[in-house]
């Protein structure tokens, strides 16, 4: 029987880190600043702009709100987050994903400044991450290494096995484990024999959006997961990975409680880290 990693300890481990560097920041004047972008009426990021909101206040983080019309257009928007580029009280910056449909041709990916690209979306960011070089990868992928390191886990020579190649968790991730040279596999939808090659996995990172994909027989024994999959049903919310998979392995993620809580801390390091630049 493994062992649950309780993602709102990570979460709270790093967010005392935190609180010291921006007492360290608050001293010489300066107060870090996310800055979000919210389209039209949008509940679901209003919720968690709320959240990440209630989070950065408990360190001394400021959060603003920059709210824009529903029928904003693509030079609009790309103007707004240009003025936010410019002002030098704001470290990070956060657009409302998914685009509304008719927004989708915006450039965010080249228009947020990538030091303030707290997300980790832009090309330069992207770069930095295939290049091992410091910059924001996507926080969620930050977050995955974040809990393996809290685990105790040795990554370096692992096979790590990554069930899905999206922009913002699997791809990414699949890089920050290649740098701590693991031996990657990245899987996804049309990735033939899935379960023979996962039961080659010492750390299995699951972000597929797959309920239950992972059962105890795809694994082998003692292997680390970690379930970034956020799947709402009619049992709640669910993760990627069949829960009694951690009979199976030796340290999982628990899906709520796991991946997303170490995330939205992760995510104001990276404020922290361009406040201090900023500050230096
Ligand atoms: P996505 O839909 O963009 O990508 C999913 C990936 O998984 C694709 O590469 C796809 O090929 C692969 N995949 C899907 N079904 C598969 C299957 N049956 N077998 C093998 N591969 C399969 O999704 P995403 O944005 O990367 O998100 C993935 C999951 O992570 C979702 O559940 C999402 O809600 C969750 N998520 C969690 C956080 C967090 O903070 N915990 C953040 C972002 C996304």
């Amino acid at each position: 029987m493994g062992t649950l990693v309780d993602g709102r300890a990570v979460a709270a481990g790093v967010m005392e880190g935190l609180a010291v560097r921006v007492q360290r920041l608050h001293d010489r004047g300066c107060v870090p600043q996310l800055a979000f972008v919210l389209i039209g009426e949008s509940g679901p990021a209003r919720v968690y702009a709320g959240r990440l909101e209630r989070l950065a206040t408990t360190v001394g983080i400021d959060v603003s709100r920059l709210q824009l019309p529903a029928d904003v257009t693509v030079s609009g928007l790309e103007r707004q987050v240009g003025a936010l580029n410019a002002d030098w009280a704001v470290d990070g910056i956060l657009v409302q994903m998914p685009l509304p449909p008719h927004l989708v041709g915006a450039h965010l990916s080249s228009v947020i400044d990538p030091h303030k690209d707290v997300d980790g979306i832009t090309v330069s960011n992207a770069g930095k991450l295939y290049l091992g070089l410091p910059g924001h990868p996507p926080s969620t992928a930050r977050a995955i290494l974040e809990i393996i390191d809290f685990a105790g886990i040795e990554i370096a020579g692992q096979h790590a096995i990554v069930i899905g190649r999206s922009n913002v968790v699997g791809h990414p991730v699949a890089e920050l484990l290649l740098n701590r040279h693991a031996t990657v596999t990245i899987t996804h939808r049309r990735t033939r024999d899935l379960f023979c090659l996962c039961r080659q996995a010492d750390v299995l990172v699951v972000a597929a959006g797959a309920p239950g994909l992972i059962t105890p027989d795809a694994l082998k024994s003692g292997v680390v997961i970690v379930d970034a999959g956020i799947n709402v049903t009619e049992h709640g919310v669910v993760g990627d990975v069949d829960p009694r998979c951690v009979e199976v392995a030796s340290v999982m993620t628990p899906v709520p409680g796991g991946v997303g809580p170490v995330t939205n801390a992760v995510l104001l390091v990276g404020v922290v880290e361009s406040a201090e630049t900023r500050d230096a």
